[in-house]
């Protein structure tokens, strides 16, 4: 497809502008104006909405197919959400509008959704307060950190690690880097899950906290979480829990129930609202009752006559994190979501979530290699077999295939503890016959991956792209190259 300046021709033009009646002396710097008139295409109306349909249809989102990816619970967002978030009221709420007083009327009510989401969330985590400000899952963690960091400056407590498990999400060495500590990776077992040896090996009084998440990147449940929890507090450590996938367990397990002191939640992900391309994402942070004098300012509080404010006056906070309130409107439709499902809808979404996973998981096993055989929660992991490898078929090979079938590819190549991952996370949304169809496309794979491989080398045939070189296009981006 030609570029849209590609397409310009010159003297062509999609509007009749009328005279315009707005003056134009406008004090610019001579040396500021432009020599020529900036180079615009020039093309008719029916030619731009031809090409950005054509573009729109090459677009490819979990509104128009199956997306089994893992890690990133891209599940279905419900548009009642949308209509929501963009009640006039919420939408064209301008962020400098006083709290009370004069205008205030027109603020009470956001800050009622972010009073009352607090709440929300505390009573689904086992925590004592939350922040909705972080504006994604990484600086949600982050916050935690600076929190964690926070915490052992005022008590005096001189610390310099975080530990982290080798299947972790690779922002959570990220952020605890970013906040100024050495990360220390811990091994997993056989079996996935975090080896109780070497994690008491790393304890030290160096040791600020732990950050994890549980079930693991593996899709797998700890069962020794509420132990790992203990020997972190045992040497004054913080146990931070990463929730961005919190739909394996929401209803059902309470992560400050396990002994977590620090949480986040990827409401773009458990909690439904969109995302994907970088879209806005919100991180709320929930910590334990002594660690409430670190959080973000500024804080939601009610009054004694029922009116909502926000208050700055924390001297223990760490800080600003986001600017006004964080994405305000990904907390709105949040808040719909939760409230339009309650205690148990919630519930369902982590048993139709970990019923649909352990669904693949049991079909896919005669054809794939798994890479802990045992009942999983919202996602499995797969590798490639030895037959497989032994005919030089790659997990990429595999993703690549599953786009000329009509599916986004599983996450592949992560977590980086097992070769040639193939992780599929196919969330609560699905129904069975979607599911299916993405089963026997996987089958058909498969058996194609033994009988004629180097079919799947070439895929995918029926793409606009066909294999990018994936370095070359992060490297040199050309958006607009199609
Ligand atoms: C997605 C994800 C994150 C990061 O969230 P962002 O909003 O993309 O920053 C962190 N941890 C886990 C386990 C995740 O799946």
């Amino acid at each position: 497809m030609k570029l849209i300046f590609e397409k310009s021709v010159r003297g062509r033009t999609g509007v009749l502008p009328g005279p315009t009646d707005v003056p134009t002396s406008i004090n610019i710097r001579e040396d500021r104006l432009r020599e020529r008139s900036a180079e615009m295409p020039e093309l008719s109306e029916l030619d731009v909405i031809r090409h950005f349909t054509e573009l729109s249809r090459r677009n490819f989102g979990v509104d128009t197919n199956f997306y089994p990816l893992g890690s990133c619970t891209m599940k279905y967002n419900p548009k009642v959400n949308e209509r929501i978030a963009g009640y006039p009221g919420f939408a064209h709420l301008h962020p400098l509008l006083p709290q009370l007083r004069r205008g205030g009327m027109l603020t009470q009510g956001a800050l009622a959704i972010l009073y009352d989401m607090d709440l929300l969330l505390r009573e689904i985590t086992g925590m004592a307060g939350f922040t909705m400000q972080p504006l994604a899952g990484a600086h949600g963690e982050l916050t935690g950190m600076m929190i964690m960091a926070a915490y052992h400056r005022d008590k005096g407590n001189k610390k310099s690690i975080v530990l982290a498990p080798d299947s972790a999400h690779g922002t959570n060495p990220a952020s605890a880097a970013i906040a100024g500590y050495r990360v220390v990776s811990i091994p997993s077992t056989e079996c996935g899950d975090m080896d109780l040896d070497a994690l008491k090996r790393a304890l030290n009084d160096e040791v600020a906290g732990i950050m994890l998440t549980c079930p693991s990147t593996l899709g797998l449940f700890d069962p020794n979480i509420k132990e790992i929890c203990d020997l972190i507090h045992s040497v004054d450590g913080l146990a931070y829990y990463d929730g961005a996938n919190l739909n394996a367990i929401v209803g059902k397990a309470r992560p400050g129930d396990f002994g977590f002191d620090i949480v986040h939640l990827n409401l773009h992900k458990t909690f439904s609202t969109p995302h994907g391309g970088g879209g806005p994402g919100a991180g709320p942070v929930g910590v334990q009752e002594e660690l409430l004098p670190y959080l973000p300012i500024s804080i939601v509080v009610k009054r004694n006559d029922g009116t909502f404010a926000l208050e700055y006056d924390h001297p223990k906070s760490i800080g600003y994190i986001a600017p006004f309130y964080g994405n305000f409107g990904i907390v709105v439709r949040a808040y719909a979501y939760i409230l339009m499902l309650g205690k148990e809808g919630l519930r369902h979404v982590a048993e139709t979530a970990v019923l649909n996973a352990n669904y693949i998981r049991a079909r896919l096993r005669p054809y794939y290699q798994p890479a802990a055989d045992r009942v999983c929660m919202h996602e499995c992991v797969f590798t490639t077999t030895e037959k497989m490898a032994a005919n030089g078929v790659h997990a990429l090979d595999i993703a690549k295939a599953l786009i000329d079938r009509g599916f986004h590819p599983p996450t592949v190549y992560f977590p980086i503890t097992v070769k040639e991952a193939i992780m599929i996370e196919p969330t609560e949304t699905e129904s069975k016959e979607t599911l299916d169809a993405f089963l026997d496309a996987m089958i058909e794979i498969a058996q194609l991956a033994e009988t004629d491989p180097e079919k799947l080398k070439v895929a995918p045939t029926k793409a606009p792209v066909s294999r990018p070189d994936e370095v070359a296009a992060a490297k040199s981006l050309n958006i607009a190259c199609l």
